[in-house]
């Protein structure tokens, strides 16, 4: 089922709130995550967990984010209207449908063909046919068509991968989760005029593993 009702929209509003009250305060971000509606990445079952925040298993052993972390990732991203945006890790959806409601311009790759192609279904039955996804690994990133303003990363990295370094343009931002023993630090990394990278880190969060090669 496809539908989206006031108590649905009102849920919303609850989860809105929470975060901004746990520190997320950019009204775009929370506008985005106010129009997406989150119950439609989940089984109908689970329709009562969607708008709590937490994270929720999906198919092949993944998980959709936690709205916080969407949300915190997002904001790190300094997004600006018609951004081109490569999101690593496309799994249910949902951060790339947040993206879009930013105004960007998002391409999302997903190792598992599974989730690859029931996502992709998914995003153009409830409105969002104007994601682009991709089938692949994220490591290699798309360089057909790179160069990106903005790269995200939503699996546990073990390293800045080169090959998406040289993807984004200069003045981009990559935020990616970076693993140092069992947590992940969250890294913003910009690259400058130069060439090098300004590297702030934002804390420990937990990740599902970012893995190369396809399944
Ligand atoms: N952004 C997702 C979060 C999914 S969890 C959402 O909003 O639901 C991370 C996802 O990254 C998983 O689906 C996992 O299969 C995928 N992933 C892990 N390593 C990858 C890689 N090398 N390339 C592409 N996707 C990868």
């Amino acid at each position: 089922m496809n539908t989206d009702t006031y108590r649905h929209k009102g849920l919303r509003a609850q989860l809105v709130k929470e975060l901004s009250k746990k520190g997320i305060n950019d009204v775009a971000v929370l506008n985005a995550i106010l129009a997406v509606p989150r119950h439609l990445f989940l089984d109908n079952a689970f329709d009562e967990w969607a708008y709590k925040d937490n994270a929720f298993p999906i198919d092949c052993e993944q998980t959709i984010s936690q709205p916080y972390t969407v949300a915190f990732q997002t904001s790190l991203l300094e997004l600006k209207p018609k951004d081109k945006v490569l999101e690593i890790g496309l799994g249910s959806g949902y951060q790339a449908c947040v993206l879009y409601e930013m105004g960007a311009k998002v391409y999302s790759i997903e190792r598992h063909k599974h989730l690859h192609d029931q996502t992709a279904q998914r995003l153009r039955k409830i409105g969002y046919p104007n994601i682009r996804t991709f089938y692949g690994d994220g490591f290699k990133g798309l360089p057909r068509f790179a160069p990106f303003d903005k790269i995200l990363i939503t699996a546990a990295a073990p390293e800045i991968p080169d090959e998406l370094l040289s993807q984004l343009k200069i003045g981009g931002i990559m935020v990616i989760p970076l693993t140092e023993g069992s947590v992940q630090k969250m890294m913003k990394i910009t690259k400058l005029e130069d060439g090098k990278l300004k590297k702030e880190n934002f804390g420990n969060f937990k990740f599902v593993p970012m893995l190369k090669g396809t399944e």
